[in-house]
């Protein structure tokens, strides 16, 4: 088993990459941003930029409306300086002041922790599930995972593979089809019973029944609570389907209830933008981003680093 890269070595690697990451996005602001002075239609150009990065309409006419009336006020259009303002007008949105910090590494966190993954089938969360548990590996915390996916079979095994991958052991059903909420109580007796850090529970995420996945989701938390309380419900979102993705998330959300959200594909993907539309919208923080497929690639959310990447 390969050792876990250490996080500051991971950071930078990740930093690295997501700055190297096609960024049609930042180099169209680039262009508009690096002119003399604004025109009208610049100015329409730079909302149509944000509009293109997932910003979403309200906040990004509300962004532009907002530069555009001071740089009247103070009757300067340098690019640079509204560069600059909008700079820090993103950070505001990005919300630099939430708590991004996972539930189970809080002071006096539960022991065991329990984290709920949930989100559409495709977004990443099985990926995302493993690379979780390894980043608590990483920081020397005793993981287990639960397959409550037991609708594919192959999700399980996807699971099985990650836990092999990362040395982390699976609970899973002895067949298939069987009761998901039945395997997540099963993995939180486990887990209590072998004293583990961490739980992390893997859910299905099919959206075309929502009374279905309500029922489904709801029944896995309250039977999982019979054993532990559930410290962290993760909403797993693809960066690359936008806005869209805010229609899902407001599902789960209502489902489930959700503490948290984690972007996955930001490194295909100048799309990012979407991060405003769901803190503002459900009012929660993202709190880690996936940048690939591999072990390693997921990170805390950094909004410093994002909207640099985004006016880069
Ligand atoms: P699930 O159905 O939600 O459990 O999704 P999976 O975990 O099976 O992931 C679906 C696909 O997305 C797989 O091919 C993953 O390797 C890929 N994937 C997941 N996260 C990332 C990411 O952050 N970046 C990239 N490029 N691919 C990812």
């Amino acid at each position: 088993l390969e050792r876990p890269e250490t996080a500051p070595s991971r950071i930078a690697r990740l930093r690295a990459k997501l700055a190297a990451s096609s960024n049609p996005f930042g180099k169209a602001l680039f262009n508009i941003l690096a002119k003399d002075h604004l025109s009208e239609t610049d100015w329409e150009d730079v909302e149509d930029t944000l509009l293109l990065a997932d910003v979403g309409a309200e906040a990004s006419a509300q962004l532009v409306d907002e530069l555009r009336t001071d740089s009247r006020i103070t009757g300067t259009s340098d690019p640079a300086q509204v560069r600059e303002a909008l700079r820090v007008k993103l950070l505001d949105l990005v919300g630099t002041g939430m708590d991004r910090r996972l539930n189970a590494v809080k002071e006096g966190a539960n022991r065991p922790s329990v984290i709920i993954m949930v989100g559409v089938n495709g977004t990443g969360k099985t990926t995302t599930a493993g690379k979780l548990a390894r980043l608590f590996v990483a920081d020397d915390k005793s993981v287990m995972l639960g397959a409550a996916d037991t609708f594919r079979a192959a999700a399980a095994d996807q699971l099985q593979t990650w836990g092999a991958k990362v040395g982390v052991p699976v609970v899973r059903a002895d067949k298939d089809g069987a009761d998901p909420a039945s395997v997540a109580f099963e993995a939180a007796a486990k887990a209590k019973e072998q004293d583990a850090d961490v739980l992390i529970i893997d859910t299905a995420g099919r959206l075309q029944n929502k009374a279905n996945l309500m029922d489904e989701l709801g029944k896995i938390r309250r039977v999982t609570e019979k054993n532990l309380p559930v410290d962290e419900v993760l909403l797993v979102l693809d960066a690359t389907t936008g806005q869209n993705g805010m229609a899902q998330a407001k599902v789960f959300a209502e489902a489930i209830g959700i503490t948290g959200v984690v972007l996955t594909k930001l490194d295909g993907s100048a799309k990012g933008g979407i991060v405003v539309s769901v803190q503002k919208e459900l009012g929660v923080p993202v709190k880690l981003v996936g940048l690939g497929e591999g072990p390693d690639d997921l990170a805390p959310f950094d909004p410093e680093g994002f909207v640099d990447g985004i006016l880069a």
